[in-house]
């Protein structure tokens, strides 16, 4: 089963999941289906669409938080109106129980089943939790260019003694070294 959710509420979307699950295999379909959840415009009702005979449903929820048992037995009603559809039936051709969204739930609706509620949105941080995160942030970058520097300093000594050695093996002194640097580069600028 592919199942996407496209939640664009609050709504606590692990349970809509489980219960969009839930009915598409009570009804038997196994295969796929995209859903999208939107807040109605107004009121506190649930209503939903869905595709006759396809592979797709809108569920619609109100903005505010009501008795979370009554709302999950209203969506859990509405999604098995939706799966009816989804399955190629008309509105004549449902059973009586399905044709409204009813607070009883669907005939499947889990027992256990704990309501569903809107999470809220998280608190804006405080200039205080600003800062601190801009200091975490400002410590580590600093940390990392220590580290740069560390590691161009030990290159840099790496190549200082390399050169020595190679300056001590072919048997010039340094001073004979750098008067040849010096002719070079007056040979070159001349
Ligand atoms: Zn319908």
């Amino acid at each position: 089963m592919k199942l996407n959710i496209f939640n664009k509420t609050r709504w606590d979307g692990k349970v809509i999941r489980s219960l969009v699950l839930r009915g598409l295999r009570e009804h038997g379909i196994e295969d796929r289906c995209d859903v999208v959840i939107r807040y109605e415009r107004k009121g506190s009702s649930i209503c939903g669409l869905a595709a006759v005979g396809g592979r797709w449903m809108e569920l619609r929820l109100p903005r505010e938080q009501g008795d979370p048992l009554l709302v999950v037995k209203k969506l859990s009603s509405t999604i098995d109106h939706e799966c009816l559809h989804l399955r190629g039936m008309r509105h004549r051709q449902f059973p009586a129980h399905a044709r409204y969204c009813t607070t009883r739930g669907a005939p499947w609706h889990p027992e256990d089943c704990r309501g569903i509620v809107l999470i809220p949105e998280p608190a804006a941080p405080s200039l205080e939790e600003k800062r601190a995160s801009k200091l975490a942030h400002a410590r580590g970058m600093l940390a990392k260019a220590t580290t740069r520097l560390k590691r161009a300093a030990t290159i840099e000594a790496r190549w200082r003694r390399r050169v020595k050695d190679l300056e001590r093996r072919s048997g010039a002194s340094p001073e004979a070294l750098i008067e040849e640097t010096l002719k070079l580069v007056a040979g070159s600028s001349s």
